[in-house]
């Protein structure tokens, strides 16, 4: 079975608004086991629309529609089906009702516009939106079978789970499943080396690479008659791309960097802290956009200028004057400081060259140095336990008692100046990433 999706907004064409619609679609619609041709994307133009149904229909069994379909003068998809369809748009009486209830319910008022929503070419089956006013439509055109649901995500998709993907599962043939594995620290190229036959074209279950703002992300896709098929063929691929690229994998899906930083410290009981320069304060933005990051993020320092280094660190303008901002040494001394300062288990350092400005010969636009930092706790020794601490233990000795173990590294990115900044901040949550698996 062949499907084509339409998007209808002129917020899409002008490019004011991506096309999530589409791509959700499309996603959900190839794990149930149905390719999507293609998609088309047209403005709200009464004329478009008809044009893009229309070769549509001449193409696929199925055209998917979104958008267009609301209260106001330019939400056009109705009438571009009635058009198609050879039909007059009727009054459908019990969406009339629903949308009633709807403003009913939520004390609003109704206007004369909304009534249109209830509008649907004769002969056209109903689909009932759970979510909002405008209902969704299905009707035949030409051989093909024609869905119209709202541009509004989340209406979108509890229709299609409502109306759609029942169709579909009672229709479909085959099942294809997709996993998406994420690698950071090695190279696009460096992946499909490792990765070798595994990514021959005519494989399935198939395997195939994108990159993503400094992540290399493996996809994989199997396509077999049946869900167990499919399911056991795509394991086992998974289970051989995760061993072939070792712990370059941080997640699968859309798990970040951070989180699983934050889930590891979260289960150990450790906690970190960060001192910013080149950064200022995005690698704390990623830490804590994860939900429950308090329980481990202690807070940290932007410390820009070198006036701050100094001032709110205490980095030694000497040390700077000397070897200057953008340096192993200046790199140490902030991990250290950010460690003894906020007695947390970890500190991430980062100070750099993002540019465009400011590149020498030795150090170019892209040199940025990251420290980490471990407080290295002196717990009361336990037999058989390796010990991490440098001195013996002593009794009552508090938790945290000033031990320290940095390492710096220096990495030369590339990009313009925010991807400088954000691969820093990635590579420097990657080194806390690589630490903790290490120290397991
Ligand atoms: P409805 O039929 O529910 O009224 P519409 O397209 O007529 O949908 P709009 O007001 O144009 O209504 O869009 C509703 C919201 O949905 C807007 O925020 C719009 O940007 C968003 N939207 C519409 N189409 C898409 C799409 N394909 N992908 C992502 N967002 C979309
Ligand atoms: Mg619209």
């Amino acid at each position: 079975m062949q499907v084509i999706i339409i998007s209808v907004g002129d917020e899409l064409t002008l490019g004011q608004v991506v096309d999530t619609n589409s791509a959700w679609l499309s996603a959900r619609l190839a794990e149930m086991g149905i390719l999507t041709r293609s998609h088309l994307t047209v403005p709200d133009d009464q004329g478009a629309i008809v044009q893009a149904v229309r070769l549509a229909t001449e193409l696929a069994e199925w055209v998917v529609i979104t958008g267009g379909l609301g209260p106001t003068q330019d939400d056009l998809t109705r009438q571009a089906l009635a058009e198609l369809h050879g039909a007059p748009l009727v009054l459908h009486a019990p969406s009339l009702a629903r949308i009633e209830q709807f403003f009913k319910d939520r004390g609003r008022m109704m206007t004369a516009s909304n009534r249109q929503q209830a509008m649907a070419p004769a002969g056209a089956m109903v689909l009932d939106n759970p979510q909002g006013t405008a209902p969704g439509l299905r009707l035949a055109i030409g051989r093909a079978l024609v869905f119209a649901m709202p541009g509004v995500p989340f209406e979108m998709k509890a229709m299609f789970e409502q109306h759609l993907a029942p169709l579909i599962a009672a229709q479909a043939g085959r099942t294809i499943l997709t996993r998406k594995i994420n690698t950071f620290g090695i190279g696009e190229s460096m992946v499909g080396e490792a990765l070798g036959d595994l990514m021959r074209r005519d494989r399935n279950p198939m395997v195939g690479t994108t990159v993503s703002a400094g992540i290399v992300s493996i996809r994989i896709r199997s396509d077999f008659p049946t869900r167990l098929q499919a399911q056991t063929e795509l394991d086992c691929v998974v289970s051989v791309v995760k061993q072939k690229l070792g712990t370059s994998v941080f997640s699968e899906g859309e798990v970040s960097l951070a989180v699983v930083v934050g889930e590891i410290l979260h289960a150990r009981h450790r906690t970190v802290t960060t001192a910013e320069s080149c950064t200022a304060g995005l690698v704390a933005a990623m830490l804590t956009e994860v939900p429950g990051s308090s329980a481990w993020f202690l807070g940290g320092w932007i410390v820009y200028a070198n006036r701050m280094k100094t001032a709110a660190l205490g980095v030694s303008d000497d040390l700077i004057a000397r070897e200057g901002a953008v340096s192993e040494q200046v790199v140490r001394q902030m991990t250290e400081e950010a460690l003894q300062r906020s007695g947390g288990d970890y500190a991430l350092a980062l100070t750099g060259v993002a540019g465009p400005e400011g590149g020498s010969p030795e150090k170019p636009v892209g040199t940025v140095w990251i420290g980490l930092g471990k407080h290295v706790a002196v717990t009361p020794a336990v037999a058989g336990t390796p010990a991490v601490a440098v001195t013996p233990a002593v009794a009552g000795t508090p938790a945290v008692a000033g031990q320290t173990r940095v390492v710096a590294k220096r990495f030369l990115l590339s990009g313009d100046r925010s991807m400088i900044r954000e691969r820093a901040a990635k590579a420097a949550l990657n080194m806390l990433r690589l630490e903790l698996l290490e120290a397991e």
